[in-house]
């Protein structure tokens, strides 16, 4: 990774909001980290006739969420993870799984194709959603169960390079999205004032990447939903033919451990949708609350490793179900008259009652309120604004104590884990 590209092929940049932060901090890297990183202040909204209307994240330009690169950050953690004398770096060799019973952990080295054997006490399988330490667990567990959903989307990476004079060819410290009802494409800024675009798409359909396979049907397609775009995308065709079409999906699985053995971190355990932004938040929250469970040398690791599955199983389902519900709201809502008014709303609230108000999308993305919790609160709230916002046509008549003090009532006993 530090030798080459780095990128692993997959999105080149990232939007690391307060959970990530937090444990980075934790892990004392978060200054090398956002060093690099660009602040996103709202979503910036383009509808079809190019009009922008931007729609901010928070009343406070304090709280954002943060563009870093992907490969920055891996690089930064490998330079961490390095510095301590009991870590050792194993590059080049691929884990092939894992005998549960024994603790035995198959290892092949990629250069001789050679099987090493490690017994070495637990692991930690961060080995991403496709893992096959995640495959051990469901094969040697009973009753063990795992679910890999993936959408009827694919999703595909392009560069919009900065203007001839060096700047951004669009707003920065915003995520630009193009919102098209069943699909959408999105924007996040890079520290060389290029953007990285990723259009989410139907592989089959009317619209879909299946109809996009040559240079009349790409370039009609973006003249027609992304018309801002071309001007500043001469290679369009070229690069959407080269690059890779990704898939994208939801990872469920139950337990995330075996006794003192095995523990799954990360993808592994969740890998989410990414339209909430959080799979690699929601990745780091697991290392903090490790962390925590490791900070008492009296207990045992079985024992940790069934309360880290116990506190996280509920919360990273409710990421996974927040993010997939987020790419409805991403691409359909976005757009609507009466969802705009609501963010309005929920940004008046934020602003008037910063100590008792947070929308949902605060609550996932400025704090480290559960998810769990931040999704049942924030159901509540959507609920309640979008019947008020669906009643007026500005904030004008809207009372914003009247409204706080029902969602306060309305959310009394709700459960936090
Ligand atoms: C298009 C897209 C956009 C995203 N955007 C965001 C975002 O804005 N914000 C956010 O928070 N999250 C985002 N995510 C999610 C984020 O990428 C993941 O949640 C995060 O990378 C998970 O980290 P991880 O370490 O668990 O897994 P990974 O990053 O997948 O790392 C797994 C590692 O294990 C290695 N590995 C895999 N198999 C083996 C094997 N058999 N042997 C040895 N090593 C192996 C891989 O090479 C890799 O290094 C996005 C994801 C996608 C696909």
């Amino acid at each position: 990774m530090r030798k080459d590209d780095g990128g692993g092929g997959r999105s080149i940049n990232l939007a690391l909001s307060k959970r990530g932060v937090s444990a980075l901090e934790v892990a004392g890297v978060s200054r090398d980290v956002l060093e690099f990183a660009l602040p996103m202040r709202a979503r910036m909204i383009h509808d079809l006739d190019g009009q922008t209307n931007r729609q901010p994240y928070h009343p406070n330009p304090q709280k954002y969420i943060n563009s870093i690169s992907r490969s920055g950050l891996n690089i930064v953690l490998l330079n961490a993870a390095e510095k301590y004398p009991n870590v050792h770096l194993q590059f080049g060799h691929k884990c092939k799984g894992m005998d549960l019973k024994s603790g035995t952990l198959f290892l092949e080295n990629e250069s001789n194709g050679h099987t090493i054997e490690v017994n070495n006490g637990p692991v930690f399988a961060t080995d991403g959603a496709g893992s096959p330490l995640r495959d051990s667990l469901v094969a040697q567990v009973p009753g063990a169960t795992e679910s890999v959903d993936y959408l009827e989307y694919g999703y595909k990476e392009l560069t919009l390079e900065a203007l001839p004079d060096g700047n951004f060819a669009f707003a920065p410290e915003v995520l630009h999205i193009w919102p098209r009802g069943h699909f959408m494409l999105i924007a996040l800024p890079n520290p060389d004032f290029t953007f990285t675009c990723t259009l989410f798409l139907p592989y089959e359909g009317e619209q879909s990447f299946a109809k996009l396979t040559n240079q009349a049907s790409i370039e009609a397609f973006f003249q027609e939903f992304f018309g801002d775009l071309l001007p500043h995308k001469p290679d369009l065709v070229e690069e959407f033919l080269a690059n890779p079409t990704g898939k994208l999906g939801t990872v469920r699985c139950k337990p995330w451990h075996y006794e003192d053995k095995l523990v799954l971190l990360g993808d592994a355990a969740h890998a989410v949708v990414p339209f909430y932004g959080q799979g690699m938040n929601a990745s780091f929250e697991d290392c903090v609350v490790m962390n925590e469970l490791m900070r008492d040398d009296n207990t045992a690791w079985a024992e940790r490793f069934a309360k880290f599955s116990e506190q996280r199983i509920e919360n990273a389902n409710a990421i996974a179900d927040l993010a997939l519900y987020n790419f409805i709201e991403m691409r359909d809502y976005t757009a609507d008259p009466v969802f705009a008014l609501k963010r309005k709303a929920e940004v008046l609230l934020e602003e008037k009652f910063p100590e008792d108000f947070a929308s949902k999308y605060s609550m996932v993305s400025f704090t480290n309120l559960p998810y769990r919790y931040a999704q049942l609160r924030g159901d509540l709230q959507d609920r309640i604004l979008m019947e008020i916002c669906g009643q007026i046509s500005d904030l004008g008549t809207f009372d914003a104590a009247t409204t706080l003090a029902r969602i306060e009532r309305e959310s009394e006993g709700l459960a936090v884990h």
